[in-house]
């Protein structure tokens, strides 16, 4: 089983044919409202890929908070650890333009209350197999439930995003580490993935880089290496590719594959959600990537 501690935001994503430039106002397609937020898409992706999956964290006193929490509840998530803060929730404003490209401002509100262990968090934690952490809430949250993660024997997985400098108490308890280029680019100073891997392994046991269109690569400290090509498809919308990804990835190892299939698997759980609009709505379920996988 699968707990993830981290953001809830709702999504308020425009449409565009090109994303306007600074000072530039430009008429877009559509407007949608959608669950978001690291934290939560990790769990709607691991809970639709069939693991049982909690979620820990805090929307706000407002209808959006409503919404994120029934979602959800919809997609199996167990929201017993998800609190109402005072205040709004979180929101990311994101623009997508036709190549399925996004710009994101991200207002954390109630998300930066999760700063600590609440009352009841550690035995949620204790109870499950994975830990999915994110860096969109305080770092001292961050930081709290990793430590309780690794007292527990519980398996810690840290997507680096937003990308910033990692903290020594903080990479200690980390077991699997999966920054996109772009966050394995700022943690180590290596633009090349295959530079990238090995420092990073000096940090932490086990490494996946996520390389967009162009797949993922793993390392392990036991020199294991595997590169996953992207399945080829036609991308409309890549938010949340990375969370779908890591959701399907701990779900699937939840379930006992091998790392080679998992990965395989989470590379397409995402290639399935970046042809459909909307983060958490375009997530496939674990037939859908089964009968895609098979392909
Ligand atoms: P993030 O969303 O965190 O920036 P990436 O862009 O690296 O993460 O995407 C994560 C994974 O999603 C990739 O490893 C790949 O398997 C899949 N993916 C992303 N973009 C595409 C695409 N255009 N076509 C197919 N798969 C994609």
């Amino acid at each position: 089983s699968v707990v993830v501690f981290g953001s809830c935001n709702m999504d308020l994503v425009a449409y565009v044919p090109v994303a306007p430039k600074q000072g530039e106002t430009v008429t877009g397609r559509e407007f949608r409202t959608v669950p978001g937020g690291k934290g939560a898409n990790q769990a709607i992706a691991a809970a639709k890929a069939g693991a049982e999956t909690r979620m820990i964290g805090a929307v706000g006193g407002d209808e959006f908070g409503d919404e994120i929490r029934r979602v959800l509840q919809d997609s199996t998530v167990d929201t017993r650890g998800l609190r109402t803060a005072p205040g709004r929730s979180g929101t990311a404003h994101i623009v997508v333009d036709d190549g399925g490209d996004n710009s994101i401002v991200v207002i954390p509100a109630a998300n930066g209350s999760v700063d600590a262990l609440a009352d009841g968090d550690e035995a949620i934690i204790a109870g499950s197999d994975s830990l999915l952490l994110q860096l969109e809430i305080p770092q001292s949250g961050v930081v709290a439930a990793a430590a309780a993660g690794k007292r527990n024997g519980v398996r810690v997985v840290l997507t680096p995003a937003p990308a910033v400098p990692l903290p020594e108490d903080l990479l200690r308890e980390v077991d699997l580490l999966v920054p996109n280029e772009h966050e394995a680019a700022v943690l180590t100073g290596h633009d090349d993935a295959r530079r990238a891997l090995p420092a990073l392994l000096e940090l932490v046991p086990e490494v996946v880089i996520t390389l967009g269109a162009r797949g993922c690569v793993y390392g392990n400290r036991d020199g294991v290496r595997h590169e996953v090509p992207a399945f080829d498809v036609q991308a409309v919308d890549t938010t949340a590719a990375g969370d779908t990804f890591v959701g399907v990835l701990s779900a699937s190892l939840g379930a006992g594959a091998e790392v080679p299939e998992a990965l395989r698997r989470a590379a397409a759980g995402s290639a399935l959600s970046v042809q459909r609009n909307g983060a958490t709505s375009a997530m496939p379920d674990r037939e859908e990537i089964d009968r895609f996988v098979a392909n």
